[in-house]
């Protein structure tokens, strides 16, 4: 019997189960990492004061859980999850494995706009992740959209590659960090169409045109652009847990301090989980916590 198992993105949740003594894997959809893999620079993790590559971040956390001993288990989606007594079984592909609690970290998914259009053009112009696609832009006009943190970081980064960046944003300023606004209002290749929503996207084999509407006026115009790249939000997808967690309206898993869900044994770390702020930082602090947490829980000495 397994002790541990779960959707472990930051191995750190995992590093302290192997640290904790407690028999533990780290089962992953596809490559462990998570966003991170997907993300340009990170410069808001401490320790690396000239930022770092999302990868090379992911690499060396994946190198300290393995220097621990943990089994990684790739291309291994946790199906369902259900609770018998104290046991869980949990089905990863076309198999099943017990542990005696779970944490689950399986982050948050892009929200799409939901637009004509948008569907039919995944891979042929649109896109949710800048780092993985941008490079097939070179030169051409893109529209991002929204005004977040992950859409400002995403249009400076596409900036170094395309010849315009246009940010569509529905309100009139933006949310994300100012030291990132300031950037992005510095860069020349950057144009800011404010109050407006996409509405359509249009195009023969690949994406040419992006429809935007004024939300004051009700006014529409035509975007020429070949890429939209878009960061309205992102959702969690806790399907897999069936009842066994309480959920906020937005479908984040709720837990108490010790990040224990409504299930004795389950417990839910980074992205996934209701919290104010979902950064690398945060993610890991809920793994040592969540950790913690659970072998306390197995221990016996959580009442
Ligand atoms: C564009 C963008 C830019 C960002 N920039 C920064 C930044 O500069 N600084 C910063 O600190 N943070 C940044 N973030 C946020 C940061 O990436 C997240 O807060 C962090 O990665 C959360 O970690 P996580 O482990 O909770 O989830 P994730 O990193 O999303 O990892 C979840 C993992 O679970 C796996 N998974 C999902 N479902 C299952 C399943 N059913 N079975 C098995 N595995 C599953 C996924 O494949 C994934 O590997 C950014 C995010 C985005 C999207």
């Amino acid at each position: 019997m397994r002790d541990t198992a779960g959707g472990l993105a930051k191995g750190r949740r995992a590093l302290f189960g192997r640290r904790g003594g407690i028999k533990t894997i780290l089962l992953e959809k596809v490559l462990p990492g998570g966003a991170p893999l997907n993300t340009g620079r990170i410069e808001n993790y401490p320790g690396f004061p000239d930022g770092i590559s999302g990868r090379e971040l992911m690499d060396r956390f994946a190198a300290h859980a393995k220097a621990f001993g943990l089994p990684v288990r790739e291309f291994a989606e946790v199906l369902g999850v259900t609770q018998e007594g104290e046991s869980f079984t949990v089905t990863v592909n076309d198999e099943t494995l017990t542990a005696r609690g779970v944490i689950v970290a399986s982050g948050t998914e892009p929200v799409r706009m939901g637009i004509p259009g948008e569907s039919e053009f995944v891979g042929r112009g649109i896109s949710y992740c800048a780092t993985c696609d941008g490079m097939f832009f070179r030169d051409l006009d893109v529209a991002v959209i929204g005004g977040g943190d992950s859409a400002i970081e995403e249009a400076l980064s596409l900036a170094n590659i395309v010849r315009k960046v246009y940010v569509v944003h529905r309100r009139d300023a933006l949310r994300a960090q100012k030291i990132l606004q300031d950037r992005a209002f510095r860069n020349p290749k950057m144009e800011f169409l404010w109050n407006r929503r996409p509405v359509e996207i249009a195009g023969g084999q690949q994406v040419e045109r992006l429809v935007i509407e004024d939300t004051k006026t009700g006014g529409r115009e035509d975007l020429a652009v070949s890429g939209v790249f878009v960061y309205v939000g992102y959702r969690a997808d806790t399907g897999f847990l069936g009842d066994l967690v309480e959920r906020d309206p937005a479908g984040f898993i709720i837990t108490d301090e010790e990040l224990a869900t409504a299930t004795p044994g389950l417990y839910a770390a980074g992205d996934i989980r209701k919290k104010m702020l979902r950064q690398v930082s945060t993610a890991v602090g809920d793994g040592a916590t969540a950790a913690v947490g659970l072998e306390r829980y197995i221990l016996g000495a959580r009442q």
